[in-house]
């Protein structure tokens, strides 16, 4: 135990909560299940939002903003949908408290609501209702909006980030006028997903399609992308969804098309959460503390200076204003850390918890040789290196830092995915060996719960780049056309 924190051997979900409190990412509220997002955590949300907002608006979208409160009648509209959703729903049914007489605050029954109010769970009703107003005919059509948000959803096992009953996110909502750009737009995004992870968070995926049990309540088909945790948990780290005419039929939303026919609107919706900071500890983080993606880190390099006197300091001082000049020039967050109320030890410590990628020391020595100490969170590998030229040499393995973890998290993915043929060889690995085990499945619902309720592990999905293969049920043994991915899960 270092820092306060277990090792990730000892206990995995203990040290995942350490590291989550002790970096100062969030800490847990008042409220079961929700928590306070501390500044830490909230700028690499900023970060997240920031890059996503970018590509969504690249591929066309805008952003919009529709209210909390849902009124209950809308939610009975799509049967499925309202089934999925009904036992996490937070409701509102007062708008108003009142004195009790003996100094007690209690709810007004006078204040009851004609009609109450569902807080969202996610918006597909009451956008839905609004687009009724908004669609007409083909020329209103595609329909392409973003909304970032904050929803609820009464969770019961809850954890930090990963699983929270009010959590941040966005949501896509979007509307077409046929089938096959729907499910375009539903695959477009999920592309989206799979570069931010991959490109951004440094998290390999597995792009896939949910089994019918899995989909999202309203779905005809939910896209996935999942990632493989280092405890060899699954995560779903982000999902779209191609909802066909169901909402349009619930809500009435029809348009004339081309031919001058009445049809009703073909819809998609697809989101990420702030799941995705739980994402990124999981699956680079070590017992030291944080691990972060250069491209998403809130401070990239940090520089401690080692000085005894004054003088020394103001020498360093002068040269950090001329580096820190040249990394703001490339885009490099850095922060200079000249507290005089921490020793150099501790600073480094600190750091390294937070998962600065790149730490730069500078002593007297160091100044009078023209060098400096850099040292890499990743690897937590040291070199001396000049400073003539250190922005250039620091942009570099910002570069090889962000590769070196995805490729790490790849590999680890690459060993913990395993062909599976027999039933004890399954549960054997589940418990011994965890990670994605590609086995056949006999494509029933049945099975798939069997399944669930005998191991834990759940269809994670349908690989999009499967191949057809023939083979046995591993726990029916009947005749099977291709593997699926299993795992258990967050
Ligand atoms: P869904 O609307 O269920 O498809 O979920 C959209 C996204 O939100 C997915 O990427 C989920 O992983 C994420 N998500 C779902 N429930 C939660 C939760 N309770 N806390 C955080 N993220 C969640």
């Amino acid at each position: 135990m270092s820092k306060g924190i277990i090792s990730k051997e000892e206990d995995y979900s203990q040290w995942y909560n350490d590291l989550v409190i002790k970096a100062d990412l969030a800490e847990y509220s008042p409220v079961r299940g929700c928590m306070i997002i501390k500044p830490y955590g909230y700028s690499i949300w900023e970060k997240m939002q920031s890059v996503l907002d970018g590509m969504f608006k690249e591929t066309g979208h805008s952003n919009a903003y529709f209210p909390l409160f849902i009124p209950k009648s809308f939610f009975s509209k799509e049967a499925s949908h309202v089934e999925g959703f009904a036992k996490e729903c937070a409701v509102v049914t007062h708008y108003r408290l009142k004195n009790d007489g003996n100094g007690n605050i209690i709810v007004d029954e006078d204040a009851k609501l004609e009609e109450e109010l569902i807080i969202r769970p996610t918006s597909e009703t009451i956008i839905w209702n609004t687009y009724k107003g908004w669609i007409q005919s083909y020329r209103d059509l595609p329909l392409l909006i973003n909304q970032w948000a904050n929803v609820v959803r009464w969770e019961m096992r809850t954890r930090l980030f990963l699983r929270t009953s009010e959590f941040l996110w966005q949501e896509g909502h979007t509307a077409h006028a046929t089938a096959d750009e729907a499910i375009a737009e539903t695959e477009q995004m999920l592309g989206v997903y799979a570069d931010f992870a991959e490109n951004w968070l440094a998290l390999p995926v597995v792009r896939g399609r949910k089994t019918p049990n899995e989909r999202f309540a309203g779905a005809l088909d939910t896209y996935c992308i999942e990632a493989l945790m280092q405890d060899g948990k699954a995560l779903q780290a982000g999902t779209s969804h191609f909802l066909g005419q169901n909402f349009a039929k619930a809500f009435d939303v029809k348009f004339t098309n081309k031919e001058n026919k009445l049809d009703y609107v073909w819809a998609t919706s697809w989101g990420v959460s702030t799941r995705l900071i739980g994402a990124l500890i999981m699956s680079h983080s070590d017992d030291a503390g944080l691990v972060l993606p250069p491209k998403l880190a809130p401070i990239q390099v940090v520089v401690v200076p080692i000085y005894k006197h004054e003088e020394e300091l103001e020498n360093i001082a002068t040269y950090v204003k001329g580096l820190t000049k040249e990394l703001k020039a490339k885009g490099i967050t850095v922060k200079f850390d000249n507290r005089d109320t921490h020793r150099p030890g501790a600073k480094f410590a600190e750091y390294e918890l937070k998962g600065v990628p790149l730490r730069v020391a500078i002593g007297s020595r160091d100044m009078q040789n023209g060098t400096v100490e850099l040292a890499r969170r990743d690897t937590k590998t040291k070199e001396t290196v000049n400073q003539g030229g250190l922005a250039a040499v620091i942009e570099q393995l910002l570069e090889d830092i962000q590769v070196n973890i995805y490729a790490k998290a790849l590999s680890f993915r690459q060993e913990n995915t395993k062909e599976v043929d027999s039933y004890e060889d399954f549960r054997r690995m589940l418990d011994e060996e965890p990670g994605f085990l590609s086995a056949h499945w006999d494509g029933t619902a049945e099975t798939e719960q069997l399944i669930k309720d005998e191991t834990k592990a759940t269809i994670r999905c349908i690989p999009l780049d499967n191949k057809l293969e023939e083979g046995k049920c591993i726990r029916t043994g009947k005749p099977s056309t291709q593997r699926v991915l299993f795992a258990r899960a967050y």
